[in-house]
């Protein structure tokens, strides 16, 4: 039987080291500044600590080659170790694998130049840097880019950006921002007017407007205006007119380590909700025991168990250099639906408790509603689907090509 869906060593090594990392060392630390309500600063000394412990073991970006400083794990073994960090309040930051920097790093290594990976990824590498992925504007549809308005002029050797970007993720404290700006609004293919540029925040005319007060709060995802913001010619990153192309690549391995990110935490909802089930009780008998309570239960974990083999399905060809474009578009919009599914039942099987702020599940599903607009939206993905299920069908005679391409 070909077919094995146990992790080789490495992979399972790398994911319990993670998972004893966080359970040993940081969640102890992390619950006893919660307990003694510790300072901010105080916070961000710990976490710093964390971080060099996580390098000086070895569990240090993951996703990155270790040229790079990284484990140079493949996606299957990253999908593992994020899925572990992410229980742990700042796990994928403390790992160096938190996006938007994970997908930025990414983007960098398969586009950047050597002078820009030098500059750009080799401290993002390090952890000394943090960056920002600025694409979406409030006054066109993000969820479509040909729309984008942001403008970038050559001058001699320079580039110069005007435009308006919001929830550029992580924008404040970072160094750069990775910006996609039109450059060619006559290309007759719109998918060829944007280019991409590396644009250090500290540039004359970035300007951080406001922090976006969101159903999660506020201080993520701010609003930024691009004002005659010169960078060098050399800061463009990958080709003129290759914005489109460079969002996509990036896209597609950032969109899967949301992924894995997400089924942690739809793991954590579950058994939760088992947890609470088996210990409520309420009209002659214990919530688990009523068929509505179960029913819940199973539905959450057929969910689970499928988003599990979406996304190992969609590692493995993205690591064999296959096309993934159905299968990871796939897997995003049922795993971030199953982690909203999931969050909810859980919420409403803790009830009151589920309602406050004494569990962390009120906080996991307001969380959990933006993985169904970001990094496409759920219509988009599914416009996509469709759109790659009538191609196969209409060029092979079947839709096999667009569902896995599986020998079944
Ligand atoms: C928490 C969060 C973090 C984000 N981080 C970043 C970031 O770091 N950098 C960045 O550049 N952007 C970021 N974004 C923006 C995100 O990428 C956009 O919100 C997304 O692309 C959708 O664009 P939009 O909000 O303009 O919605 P619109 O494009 O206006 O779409 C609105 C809705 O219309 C529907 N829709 C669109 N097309 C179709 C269709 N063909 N058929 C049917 N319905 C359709 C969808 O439901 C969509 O949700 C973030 C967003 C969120 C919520």
């Amino acid at each position: 039987m070909a077919i094995d869906f146990t992790f080789p060593d490495d992979v399972e090594d790398a994911r319990m080291l993670v998972k004893k990392f966080m359970t040993d060392t940081v969640k102890p630390r992390m619950d006893d500044l919660r307990d003694r309500g510790a300072p901010g600063d105080e916070w961000r000394k710990v976490i710093y600590e964390l971080r060099d412990v996580a390098k000086n073991r070895g569990l240090w970006a993951p996703h990155m080659p270790e040229e790079w400083g990284g484990m140079g794990l493949g996606i299957t073994a990253v999908a593992a170790m994020s899925a572990e960090a992410v229980k742990t309040p700042m796990g994928p930051y403390l790992i160096n694998c938190q996006a938007p920097d994970e997908g930025n790093m990414h983007t960098l290594l398969h586009f950047g130049t050597a002078d820009q990976k030098e500059k750009f990824l080799r401290p993002l590498c390090e952890g000394t840097m943090r960056s920002c992925f600025s694409m979406t504007e409030p006054e066109v549809a993000g969820s479509d880019p040909t729309q984008i308005q942001t403008s970038a002029v050559r001058e001699g050797d320079e580039w110069v950006i005007n435009g308006h970007k919001w929830f550029t993720s992580g924008a404040h404290g970072a160094d750069f921002a990775i910006v996609i700006a039109r450059t060619d609004p006559d290309a007759e293919i719109a998918q060829a007017r944007n280019s991409a540029f590396i644009v250090p925040t500290d540039a004359s005319g970035f300007e951080i407007v406001r922090d976006v007060s969101t159903m999660g709060g506020g201080g993520g995802h701010p609003e930024i205006r691009y004002t005659d913001v010169r960078v060098p010619a050399e800061n463009m990153l990958g080709e003129q007119g290759g914005g489109h192309k460079l969002g996509q690549v990036r896209l597609g391995p950032a969109r899967l380590a949301h992924c894995m990110r997400w089924i942690g935490q739809i793991e954590q909802a579950l058994e939760m909700l088992v947890d609470r089930a088996q210990k409520r009780y309420a009209h002659g008998s214990l919530l688990s025991e009523k068929q509505g309570i179960q029913w819940m239960m199973s539905e959450s974990a057929l969910e689970l168990y499928s988003s599990k083999l979406m996304v190992l399905h969609a590692a493995y060809k993205i690591e064999n250099g296959m096309d993934f474009r159905s299968e990871v578009s796939m897997a995003k919009h049922h795993v971030a639906n199953t982690l909203w599914k999931t969050v909810d039942r859980a919420l409403q099987v803790h009830g009151a408790l589920g309602y406050s702020n004494d569990s962390p599940l009120a906080q996991m599903l307001i969380s959990a509603r933006w993985a169904r607009i970001a990094d496409g939206s759920d219509e988009v993905h599914l416009m996509r689907i469709a759109d790659m299920v009538m191609r196969s069908y209409n060029e092979t005679g079947s839709v096999n090509r667009a569902v896995g391409e599986l020998p079944l």
